[in-house]
C-alpha cells in the first residue's frame, strides 16, 4: 500500500534529517518543499526569482506558487508509491489544497508526525546547523558534525551556513510558524473532520537516533 506520510513541526526541530533517513528507508521519495525552492532559486527560475526575497525574509512562499510546484512534483511517477512531504503543507490553504488533489486521486495520507520542541532548542538547532548545496545533507557543528571540517561526508561539497539561519531570520521564521503553520496541528489532531486523528507528536528534543526511534514507533502503531 502506498505509504503517504507528512512531517510537521517548526523549523529546526530535525524534521529533514529525519524525513531523508526515513524516506530512504522506506524508498519513498523525500519532498521537501524548502529544498525544491532552494534548487529553484539555485537555478535562477522564474520560480526561484519569485521565491527568493520571501525566503530570504523567513517569510513563507505564497501558497500558489508552492501549491502549483507541489502538484507538479507528486504528479512524478516516483511519486506513484507514495512520499514523504516536508515542509509542505505550511498553511489552511495548502492543507486544503492537498487535500482537495488527494480526493481528487482516492488517496489518503496516513500519518502526520508532528515535531516539537521548545524554542532553545530550535534556535540552537539552526544557529548550529550546516547544510550542503550540493546534496542538501545536513550537519550541525556541536551534535552532528562532518568528519572533515566545512567538507560534505557524502559528496565532497563545501558546507555553508544557510542564509535563513541567520538569528534575526529564524527569529522571524518561528514568529511565522507560530502564526500560519501552528494551526494544522489542531486541524490534523482534532476529531471531527475527515483529516482528523493523523497526527502522531514526536518529541524532538533528543538525539538524532532518539528521534529516529520515536519515528519507528510511531509508524509501527
Ligand atoms: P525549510 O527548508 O522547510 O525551512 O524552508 C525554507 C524556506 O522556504 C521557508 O522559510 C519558506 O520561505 C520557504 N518554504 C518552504 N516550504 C514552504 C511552504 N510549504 N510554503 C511556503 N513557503 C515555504
Amino acid at each position: 500500500m502506498a505509504l503517504r506520510l507528512i512531517f510537521l513541526g517548526p523549523p529546526g526541530a530535525g524534521k529533514g534529517t529525519q524525513a531523508k533517513r526515513l524516506a530512504a528507508a522506506r524508498s519513498i521519495p523525500h519532498v521537501s518543499t524548502g529544498d525544491i525552492l532552494r534548487a529553484e532559486v539555485g537555478a535562477g527560475s522564474e520560480l526561484g526569482a519569485k521565491a527568493k526575497e520571501y525566503m530570504g525574509r523567513g517569510e513563507l512562499v505564497p501558497d500558489d506558487l508552492v501549491v502549483a510546484m507541489v502538484a507538479r512534483r507528486l504528479a512524478q511517477p516516483d511519486c506513484g508509491n507514495g512520499y514523504l512531504l516536508d515542509g509542505f503543507p505550511r498553511t489552511m490553504g495548502q492543507a486544503t489544497a492537498l487535500e482537495a488533489r488527494l480526493a481528487e486521486h482516492g488517496e489518503t495520507i496516513g500519518q502526520v508526525l508532528y515535531f516539537s520542541a521548545p524554542d532553545d532548542v530550535l534556535i540552537k538547532r539552526l544557529s548550529g546547523r550546516r547544510v550542503c548545496p550540493d546534496c542538501n545533507a545536513n550537519y550541525h557543528l556541536e551534535t552532528m558534525p562532518p568528519r572533515n571540517d566545512g567538507v560534505c561526508d557524502k559528496c565532497g561539497g563545501k558546507l555553508i551556513q544557510r542564509e535563513d539561519d541567520m538569528p534575526e531570520t529564524v527569529r522571524n521564521r518561528l514568529k511565522v510558524y507560530r502564526a500560519q503553520t501552528r494551526e494544522l496541528i489542531g486541524h490534523y489532531g482534532a476529531t471531527g473532520s475527515a483529516q482528523a486523528g493523523l497526527l502522531t507528536e514526536i518529541d524532538s528534543t533528543g538525539t538524532v537516533g532518539e528521534i529516529a526511534d520515536a519515528v519507528a514507533r510511531s509508524l509501527e502503531n
